[in-house]
């Protein structure tokens, strides 16, 4: 069983192992056989979806009689919360007239449903009704109708797993998990992290520079431009720039701790942002693996990589073009650009199947007008 699971903002922390779900189940299908021993009309299960159709499976597993399944959807939660209203999403799947039916629910908490449900049934004209629960939370249930078989009772919490969904995920977890609502721990998880940490990725002249204002200041995201941090050293005549040009001028990479460190301390100096925009580093699998490491000191991680890729023929002709708007050094000669695209193809490239690996890799078309790419950068950004 895990520690925690993590489904969209909720956090949740183990509360009914397999083990234990597995041998309530035995139990109550122990009753129900005891009870159905010997009949000798086929009595139908009504397996209620979706929640409860990995219980139906493991309870008619166990049964030693002849039974039928079928099966209906209901609705009536929104989120975490019971919202009161039933609604029927599909009808039965069969035919229950005269015939004794075990409705079978994985959970009965108000027992709005569960009254709906022994009304519909008997308007099809079943013989008789029971009821079959894997969980109850007698704090909550308000009918009086009685629940023949019960797995297990527990109070009266949000829980996700063996059917159970929060908000349609979660009902693969084989054990059961329970709402955390302050969980004390910092997690690595980036669906509930606090500070985003976006990479923007893309061969040279891809357009990463162009987007990057853009997102920064529509998702208030610190833009970290390593290119740019280099040129202003180099602007400034820093040993650092004066170090940093002789490669640049190369199309060279600057050695990756210069540029982890220059990193770092930007993450360390910046607040009031709500994440990062890192455009033009990583740029190694060192790079990668020094920043997974600076983030999980800070216990955070990599968001997504957004990858802004256009073919080689096109890097030229944006490089030229750039140039003679922005006049950059390491524009200028067709030697350069050609080694960047070099260097770019053996040392940066191999970061699309690191962070795809990672699960973390989104890829976007950036040979449109920078508007269509800003529409894709930012309809991609929303997802997170
Ligand atoms: P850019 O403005 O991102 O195209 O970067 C210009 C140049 O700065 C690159 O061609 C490299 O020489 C150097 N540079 C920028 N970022 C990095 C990095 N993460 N690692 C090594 N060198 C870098």
């Amino acid at each position: 069983m895990k520690n925690r699971v993590t489904l969209l903002d909720k956090s949740f922390k183990p509360f009914i192992s397999n083990e234990q779900i597995e041998a309530a189940i035995d139990a109550v299908a122990q009753r129900i056989n005891a009870d159905f021993a010997g009949c000798t009309d086929v009595p139908v299960l009504l397996c209620v979806l979706n929640g409860s159709i990995i219980f139906t499976g493991e309870l008619m597993k166990r049964l030693d009689f002849n039974c039928e399944l079928i099966s209906m959807k209901l609705s009536s939660y929104q989120g975490t919360e019971s919202t009161g209203k039933v609604r029927q999403v599909m009808g039965m799947t069969g035919d229950v007239r005269g015939k004794r039916v075990i409705i079978v629910e994985d959970i009965v908490d108000t027992g709005h449903t569960i009254e709906d449900l022994v009304h519909i049934v008997r308007e099809r004209g079943a013989s008789e009704v029971r009821i079959c629960t894997m969980l109850l939370k007698p704090e909550v249930y308000k009918k009086d109708i009685p629940l023949d078989y019960v797995a297990m009772e527990i109070p009266n919490d949000f829980i996700v797993g063996f059917g159970l969904d929060y908000d349609e995920l979660g009902r693969n977890f084989k054990d059961i998990y329970v709402l955390d609502p302050e969980p004390d721990y910092h997690v690595e998880d980036k669906s509930i992290q606090t500070m985003k940490y976006y990479i923007l990725f893309g061969p040279p002249g891809a357009g990463k520079g162009t987007q990057a204002a853009a997102m920064a200041e529509k998702y208030h995201l610190c833009h970290l431009s390593t290119g740019e941090l280099l040129r202003k050293e180099i602007a400034d005549g820093t040993a650092l720039g004066l170090q940093a040009k002789a490669l640049i001028d190369k199309g060279e990479l600057v050695p990756d701790e210069v540029v982890e460190g220059m990193i770092e301390n930007k993450f360390q100096s910046t607040q009031g942002v709500e994440g990062f925009l890192l455009d033009g580093f990583p740029r190694t699998t060192a790079q990668a693996k020094a920043l997974d490491q600076m983030l999980a000191k800070r216990n955070e991680c990599v968001t997504s990589v957004v990858s802004i890729m256009i073919p080689d023929e096109m890097i030229k002709e944006r490089i030229r073009h750039r140039a003679a708007i922005e006049g950059r050094a390491d524009d200028a000669s067709d030697e350069t650009i050609n080694n960047r695209i070099k260097t770019y193809h053996e040392k940066t490239e191999p970061l699309v199947d690191f962070y795809q690996k990672a699960g973390k890799y989104a890829e976007i078309d950036g040979t449109g007008t920078i508007e269509e790419v800003r529409t894709q950068v930012f309809a991609l950004l929303d997802t997170f």
